[in-house]
Parts: structure tokens; sequence; C-alpha cells
């Protein structure tokens, strides 16, 4: 039987990067994948295909939209679904060769199969293809099982018209009538791909506000720019079915005023959050225990109430990114190397890929108001910028919440171009604890996009933005 330092189960963002630095940190080192591809949800049906849908998509709106105004005149501008959807293969498949490669290189043995626990140091790896399971022996288990899409009881999938975000990525024609229930990041970037490129575009969402769970003030602009494309957004609404006869599909929710819509379209996407994943891992042979909303029960180090089974990424509490996955990959494979790693929560970033992009990091404004703190706010919007005129890109703003006493920055929400990238900036600066006059006080190159986080600090250290 094969024995391992760590075997790792999953290889998603969290389980592939565990799964490296277990190696670098000179582990003997198992990885665990049913699917044929490596990269998990992230790479196969996730974050990879959908930006790049969202990179084709915008190049075809721009086309259409500005390039007239650019000076660039195009004649007989079409899409074409199927060598848009081939390329967005090809990106996935470079991805995911690229994580093979990456196994490889690191010397980690891939087992193809679904894992199971036999015991706590016994995994059993069955061929998802049939044929006989093997067993290894391992001294630590890293499970990074990831997610799957939430479903709604009362509305039945059938994955062909009524379909979840991995269905949403491979439809190869522009749809009559794209409803999606659900106005959080999963709907707003697949509503984004196929307004862009002429679908009617419904999103039906229960809260009264999009994007809930970031700053509100970014789901306000973007209601408003989204709706500029044509994106019609039902808030405050209570979908209570979604039908399929024949080619139509039927959506009805409770209005906010407790009439009822009837929404006909020709698919309707489910994108209301995604449920941890542990089917088939057999947690009770190994007496992993669980939490609510079925999420692996964990402590402050990742580890279960098992020693020497940690747990990561989607499948335990917290923000279910990819990013996040990552960092808990590296620590927790320092972690079993007896290192003293740290992640701060608080400074994840969060993103929407639209056009704007959207993201936020640290406190929203609405928690610094839930816990009394006293704070100031600077701002500064992308229509003041020479940069975003220049690319015709000025909607949206830079908002700075910082400490009234200290000035030290709390929180950073965008929205406007390139902030994806952006964001980062905000990340490091509050990593080192900086004041927002710290910031201010940096050159940023010129003319760039991040001049507005410059400008935002700015008018947060004392209204002093130049430039509006
Ligand atoms: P996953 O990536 O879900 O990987 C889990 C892996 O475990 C899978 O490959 C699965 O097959 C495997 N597995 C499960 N059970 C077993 C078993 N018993 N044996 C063997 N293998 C098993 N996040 C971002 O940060 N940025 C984005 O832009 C972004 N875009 C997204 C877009 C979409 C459409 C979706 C659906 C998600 C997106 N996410 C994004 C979220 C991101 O994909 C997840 O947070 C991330 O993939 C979680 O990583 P993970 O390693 O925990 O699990
Ligand atoms: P989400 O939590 O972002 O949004 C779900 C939305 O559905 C919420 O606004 C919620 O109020 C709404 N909702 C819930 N029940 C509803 C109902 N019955 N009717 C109408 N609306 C309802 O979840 P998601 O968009 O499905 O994404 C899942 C996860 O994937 C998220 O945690 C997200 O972080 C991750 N993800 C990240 C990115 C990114 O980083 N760019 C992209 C896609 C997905």
């Amino acid at each position: 039987m094969n024995q391992y330092d760590v075997t790792v189960i999953g290889s998603g963002p969290g389980g592939y990067v565990a799964a490296i630095r277990c190696a670098q940190l000179g582990f003997k080192t198992a990885l665990i994948e049913k699917y044929p591809t490596l990269g998990g949800t992230c790479l196969n049906v996730g974050c990879i295909p959908s930006k790049a849908l969202l990179d084709s998509t915008e190049h075809y709106h721009n086309a259409h939209t500005t390039f007239k105004e650019h000076g660039i005149e195009l004649k007989d501008l079409a899409v074409n679904m199927n060598q848009m959807m081939d390329r967005k293969g090809g990106v996935v498949k470079a991805n995911v060769d690229g994580i093979a490669y990456l196994m490889k290189k690191n010397k980690i043995d891939v087992l193809a199969g679904v894992g199971s626990f036999v015991d706590k140091n016994h995994i059993s790896i069955a061929p998802t293809g049939g044929g006989a399971a093997q067993q290894i022996e391992t001294k630590n288990v890293i499970i990074a099982t990831g997610s799957k899409p939430t479903v709604l009881p009362f509305i039945q999938q059938d994955k062909q018209r009524i379909i979840t975000s991995t269905e949403a990525l491979t439809i190869r024609e522009v749809p009559k009538h794209f409803i999606v229930i659900g106005g959080g990041v999963i709907g707003l970037e697949m509503a984004s791909i196929y307004a862009r490129i002429g679908a009617k575009v419904s999103v039906v969402e229960y809260t009264d506000s999009l994007i809930p769970t970031m700053d509100l003030a970014l789901g306000k602009e973007l209601k408003r720019i989204l709706g500029k494309i044509g994106i019609q957004f039902y808030l405050g609404h209570k979908v209570t079915g979604a039908t399929r006869a024949g080619d139509v599909v039927t959506v009805t929710a409770t209005t906010p005023k407790g009439e009822e819509l009837k929404l006909e379209g020709d698919y309707c996407l489910v994108a209301v959050g995604r449920s941890p994943y542990t089917a088939g891992l057999n947690l009770e042979a190994a007496g992993v225990q669980m939490e609510e909303r079925g999420r692996i029960k964990v402590d402050a180090h990742l580890q279960t109430n098992v020693p020497g089974i940690y747990a990561i990424g989607d499948v335990v509490r917290g923000a279910m990114l990819a990013h996040k996955a990552e960092e808990e990959g590296t620590f927790v494979a320092e972690t079993i190397a007896g290192q003293k790693p740290h992640i701060n929560y608080l400074l994840i970033p969060g993103v929407v890929y639209t056009w704007p992009e959207v993201a936020g990091v640290g406190y929203t404004e609405e928690q610094l108001k839930q816990e009394g703190k006293a704070y100031k706010v600077g701002s500064f919007p992308f229509k003041a910028s020479g940069r975003a005129r220049a690319s015709m890109d000025t909607d949206g703003f830079v908002k700075v919440l910082a400490d009234k006493t200290t000035d030290e920055i709390l929180g950073v929400h965008m929205i406007g171009p390139r902030i994806a990238d952006l964001i980062a900036e905000a990340v490091t600066a509050m990593e080192f604890r900086a004041s927002a006059e710290d910031v201010a006080r940096m050159s940023h190159a010129h003319p760039t996009y991040a001049e507005a986080m410059k400008e935002a600090c700015l008018a947060a250290t004392d209204n002093r933005a130049i430039h509006m």
C-alpha cells in the first residue's frame, strides 16, 4: 500500500495549491480528483470559463457600441457562438493542463477517482469509470472538495432550459430571453455575458439590492449601469416557481406589493448561492464532524475535530472564493509543517467581473455603522479621471472609508474600469495598516485608473481631492 505524508482530496484552487505547498515543504503528497481534469470548479466551470466569456462578449459589446466613436468602422459584425465557446474551451484546457504540469513538476502523485475515508489514516480511491478501488495510507488529509450550486426545492432543474452556472457557460446560441434567479455574483456575471450579445435579460432578486453582501453603494451604482445595457431588474421579488414547457420557461415571483410577476423566456439560470460538497467522502468512517449548512467544522487552524484531518475552501466557513481557498491551502500545508501561518480574512477582496468591474475589501459602510465606529468617507468618480475619459469608461467611483480619528483605512469599495486589479493596492495598503494620507502621498502614475484610489484617499484625508 502506498504511504503519504499528506493526501489532498479535491484539485480545485484550495486542493492543488495545498498539494504544491506540501510538496515544496518536503512532504510526500497525493492529490485525489474525481473529474477527468484538475483545477476544480474554478478552472473547469467557474472563474476561468466565465472570465473567458466575459472578455469575448465585452469585445463584441464595445465593437457594437463604442468603436464608431473611436473612429473604427466595422461592417457585418456578428456573434459566432460556436467559436466563442470553443475559445473558452481552449482557455480552460490551457489552464487545467497547466495544473497537471505543476503536479508533475512538484512530484505530486495524482490519483484519479472518488476519494473516501476508510478510517482516519486510510483513503480508498474508486475510479469514476468503474474498476477496482485502490487504497492508500496517509498521515494527514486535507479535504478540499469544494461546493456545488444550491438548488431551490420547489424548482426542478432539467439542466437544459432551467440551468445552473455550469450549463450557462455552454449555451451555443444567443438566448431570446435569459431569466436569472439571484442578483448575486454569478447571476450578474452571466446576465452581463448574454445581455452584451443581444439577449433580453431579466434578473429576479429576493433582497432589495444587487450583490447585497457588498457595500450597498456598489449594488446601487451597478444596477444603474447594467440597466443601461438593457438588463431588467426585479428586486425584492420572492420567486415562487420556474417550469418548462417545450423550449419555454416560465418564472413566477411575488412582487414587493404582493402581486404576481410572470416572466417567459427560453432559459432560466438559478444562481442563488453554492452549497458545500461532501458527498462520497464517507466522513463518518473518520469521525469528522459537520456544522450548519453542510459545512465541515474546523478550528482556527482549519483542523477538523479529528487530529491530522484538515478542511479548506468552499467546504468550510467563509467566502466561497478561489483566492480564499488558495490562502487556506498554503495555511494548512505550513501548519502541518509546524509553522505559524496567518490569514487576515477581513482583507480577502471580493470582485465581480461585470463591466465596469466591482470590488471591495475590508469593512463596508453598513458594517461600520452597525458597529458604531466613527469613520470618514472619501470618494472619487471615474468621470473625473483623464484615463477613464480616454477609454470611455467614466462610470463608477472609488470610495475609501477611514477611521475618523487615526485615518487608518478601514474599507475600500470600487466600481469602475479594471478595478479587479486595482483592489490589490487597497489590500496592500490595509495589510500595512496605512492611513488614507499615506496612500494620498504616494505617487501614482499618470494617467492611470489607479489615480482614482489616490484621489479618493485625498478626499478622505481632508477633502483634498485635486481633480474634482
Ligand atoms: P472546488 O474548486 O470546487 O474543487 C473541488 C474539487 O474536488 C472538484 O474538482 C471536485 O471534483 C473534487 N471532489 C469533490 N469530492 C471529491 C471526492 N470525494 N474525491 C475526489 N475529488 C472530489 N471565485 C473567485 O475567486 N473568482 C471568480 O471569478 C469566481 N468565479 C466563479 C464563477 C462561477 C460560475 C462559479 C461557479 C464559481 C466562481 N468562483 C470564483 C468561486 C470558485 O470557483 C470557488 O470558490 C473555488 O473553486 C473553490 O475552490 P475549492 O478548492 O474549495 O473547491
Ligand atoms: P451569491 O450569494 O453571490 O448570490 C445569490 C443571490 O441570490 C443573493 O443576492 C441572494 O439574495 C439571492 N437569492 C437567494 N435566494 C433567492 C431566491 N429564492 N429568489 C431570488 N433570489 C435569491 O451566490 P452566487 O451568485 O450563486 O455565487 C455563489 C458563490 O460563488 C458566491 O459565494 C461567490 O462568492 C462565488 N463566485 C464568485 C465570483 C467572483 O469572485 N467573481 C463569481 C462567481 C461566483
